[in-house]
Parts: C-alpha cells; sequence; structure tokens
C-alpha cells in the first residue's frame, strides 16, 4: 500500500534513495559486503564519509573556516554539548524561546549554566517570531529557526555580537543557509537529512578553542574536529543515507527542491486562508514551509478528519499532543502529489464527505 507520510520526523524519504539503499543493502559496490557491515576504517566507508561532507558543503556552500561533524545522540544531545563546551567564559547563554524545542534547550543548557531569555513569543502563543532586535552579551545566543510543533520559521538572522547558535532540526537544506552569519548549526538527520542516528553539527572553527580540559572525549567538539567523526564508531548507516539523499537533491538541483518546498508550501497555505472549516494561525510572516500546523477548532471535528485522511492514505497528519489538531509536514522529499491528496482530502472533507 502507498500512503502519504506527513511525519514531523523521521519523516518521508525519496522513493529513489529508498530504492538505491536497497539495491546496495546485500553487496556495495562489489565489495561483497553490505553497507551495514562496512567498518569505520575500511576505505570503503572512509570515501562515504568523505562524499557526504563534500556534498553538503558544496549544497550549503559552508565557507572555509568550519568544520562538518557527524555526531549521535540527537539535535537533543547538542542541548548538553553546547553549553558544556561554549557557556565557558561567563557560564551564561542567552536564548530567543520561540517554542516547545527552545525550551527543551533552555532546560538542557540550565544544568551547566545561567540562561536568559531575551525575547519570547510565548504570549502570543508562539504564533510568531520576536523580531525586536536583541543584544546579547552572553557566551552565546541559541535560537530555533524552524519551530517543528508550533509551524514557525525565522526569515532573518538575529544580529548580535556573540557566537550565534541555531537549531535547524526541522528546517536545514530546505532553503539556503547564509552560514557565515552564525558560528554554530546543528540539526537532527530524520527530516531533511535522511534517518535517525546521525547529528549534523557545522561549527566554526574558533569555537573550538572554547572546550574546557575536563570534559569527555565524546562530549567535546574538539575531539570529533580533530579525528573528522572517526574517534569512535560513527552512526555508519544513517550518514550513508544521508549521502543518497544529497546525491539525490544534487541531481534535482538545490533550487529545483527549494522551489518545489515553497509551491508546496503556498498552495496549501492558500487553501487554509481561504476555508470556512479549517484555519493555521501562524503569523503570514513566519509561516515555516516545512510543518504547517492547523485545525477545524473543533476536537471531534479534527479526530473526524484524521480518520478521513488515513482512509485515504493520508498518514501521521495528527499534530503534536501539545499543539492538537493536525500538522503536516512537508519535507523535501514529499512529492507534490502528496500535497494535492492532501488538498484534495480537506476539500472534500470541507465538502461533507466523510
Ligand atoms: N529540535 C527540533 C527543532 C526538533 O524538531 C527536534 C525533533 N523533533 C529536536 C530538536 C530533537 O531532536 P532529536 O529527537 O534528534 O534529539
Amino acid at each position: 500500500m502507498t500512503v502519504f507520510n506527513f511525519s514531523a520526523g523521521p519523516a518521508v524519504l525519496p522513493v529513489p534513495v529508498l530504492l538505491k539503499a536497497q539495491s546496495e543493502l546485500l553487496n556495495y559496490q562489489g565489495s561483497g559486503q553490505s553497507v551495514l557491515e562496512l567498518s569505520h576504517r575500511s576505505a570503503l566507508f572512509e570515501t562515504i564519509l568523505n562524499e557526504t561532507e563534500s556534498l553538503l558543503r558544496e549544497l550549503l556552500e559552508v565557507p572555509d573556516g568550519y568544520h562538518v561533524l557527524f555526531l549521535q545522540g540527537g539535535a537533543t544531545l547538542q542541548f548538553s554539548m553546547l553549553p558544556l563546551n561554549l557557556a565557558t567564559n561567563q557560564h551564561l547563554i542567552d536564548f530567543i524561546d520561540t517554542g516547545s524545542w527552545s525550551q527543551k534547550a533552555i532546560q538542557d543548557a540550565q544544568v551547566y549554566a545561567k540562561t536568559r531569555i531575551i525575547a519570547s513569543s510565548a504570549s502570543n502563543l508562539y504564533r510568531s517570531i520576536p523580531t525586536d532586535p536583541v543584544v546579547s552579551d552572553a557566551d552565546y545566543l541559541h535560537i530555533t529557526w524552524n519551530n517543528t510543533l508550533e509551524g514557525t520559521t525565522y526569515t532573518h538572522v538575529p544580529q548580535v555580537d556573540v557566537p550565534l547558535v541555531a537549531d535547524f532540526s526541522s528546517s536545514i537544506l530546505s532553503e539556503p543557509i547564509d552560514i557565515s552569519q552564525f558560528d554554530l548549526i546543528y540539526a537532527g538527520a530524520q527530516k531533511n537529512l535522511g534517518s535517525a542516528g546521525m547529528t549534523l553539527v557545522i561549527i566554526k572553527d574558533d569555537l573550538l578553542e572554547r572546550t574546557p580540559a575536563l570534559l569527555g572525549s565524546y562530549l567535546r567538539y574538539d575531539t570529533h574536529a580533530t579525528h573528522h567523526s572517526l574517534y569512535n564508531t560513527p552512526p555508519t548507516y544513517s550518514i550513508y543515507l544521508t549521502k543518497l539523499v544529497l546525491e539525490w537533491i544534487k541531481e534535482q538541483g538545490f533550487e529545483t527542491v527549494v522551489r518545489r518546498n515553497r509551491q508546496q508550501a503556498a498552495a496549501l497555505y492558500t487553501y487554509l486562508d481561504q476555508s470556512t472549516l479549517f484555519s493555521n494561525a501562524v503569523a503570514l510572516t513566519d509561516r515555516s514551509r516545512m510543518n504547517i500546523p492547523f485545525t477545524t477548532g473543533q476536537t471531534d471535528l479534527d479526530e473526524q478528519f484524521l480518520k478521513f485522511a488515513e482512509r485515504n492514505q493520508l498518514v501521521n497528519l495528527k499534530g503534536h499532543r501539545s499543539v492538537g489538531g493536525m500538522r503536516a509536514s512537508l519535507y523535501n522529499a514529499m512529492p507534490t502529489s502528496g500535497v494535492d491528496a492532501l488538498l484534495d482530502a480537506l476539500h472534500r472533507f470541507e465538502q461533507g464527505e466523510r
């Protein structure tokens, strides 16, 4: 059965990527070994790692002076690694609070350092991104670029004189990023980059100097930078899948992927804005192109729609339990036919079909 998977993550993967992974699963490039079986010290895996890094550098236009690291522990481990490595001068971190994932990052940071919220959209139920200029004199400022639950995204980079750290978990590679404006960005792989297991960290070289002497090896960014992400066993299969995803993006052209994302999100927002049943409450300027929450405003009707959607092969549309309603995640791998099928179901439901 074919379905369209609107999950927030782990999420839909491109069919050509899955087919390629399938074809290489048993015998990787004539080696007689599965990719899953390759030693991380083998020449074959080193090539996979190097190609993944160079594709990332190319597609994201990573400037010189940054290390690209492939780690484990999800974006969540970064909530601890960041303060442990970087909050080493004043032991003070500034945050812009844009929702649940900002708060998770703040909670973990509080274990290691003082935290300060210098802007927040809490009073607005996180339906927008704070836009007033911010001033920071902390060890760094942390922001959450795309807010997976609330469906908001930054469109401007806050300008501060301290290092800027950003969680790009749910929007990495969905649009170009000017990396030079950031000092560290990170993202779990299970949305736009591939499968769960690998976490991408792109870190400006001078931040590597900040790590204190007393910190365990895995937790140190400088360990992974020095050892080219091979200090210990990296998530080999997840890195390999990311390589396939990056090749898939490159083949079409990154601009094509970006354009498709914009068109698909615009089509859904246009529908929601004219609908008399469904709506999205996010400020027009701050709407995410990756995660689009919507609701009828009535819990039982939302439930009915979710069941109707499932009967129409549209799965994982349930909103996060803290937000309720529905959420369509339109990551890079969501085909336009999936968005068309969703629009068709929304329309038919609105017309009274059940
Ligand atoms: N930050 C954001 C913005 C996320 O969407 C998520 C996962 N949904 C996380 C952090 C946590 O990621 P992980 O599960 O990889 O630790």
